[in-house]
């Protein structure tokens, strides 16, 4: 499911713009502070903040991720930068 958002927010590591966000693997998530969102047009990973702005994910934070969530991430940011260059 996409979500809206009331505002665009930009990604912490581009500054690419969106204003929409569409769940991973669950379809009923929708985007809170805390969750991780991850850009489209480079792959990287970040926090919503409270507002729903997206921050970086800092060593520390991601450090804490298990196996699978790190993982996870390594492959949809790939696929987010095949994406780029094809096009
Ligand atoms: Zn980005």
């Amino acid at each position: 499911m996409t979500h809206h958002h009331d505002k665009p927010f930009k990604c912490p590591y581009c500054e690419y713009e969106m204003e929409l966000s569409t769940a991973v693997e669950d379809d009923s998530v929708v985007p809170h502070p805390g969750a991780i969102s991850i850009c489209i047009n480079c792959g990287e990973a970040g926090f919503y903040a409270e507002d729903l702005s997206v921050r970086k994910i800092t060593p520390d934070e991601y450090a804490l991720f298990d196996d699978e969530t790190k993982s996870l991430l390594a492959r949809i940011k790939l696929l987010c930068l095949s994406n780029i260059r094809i096009s």
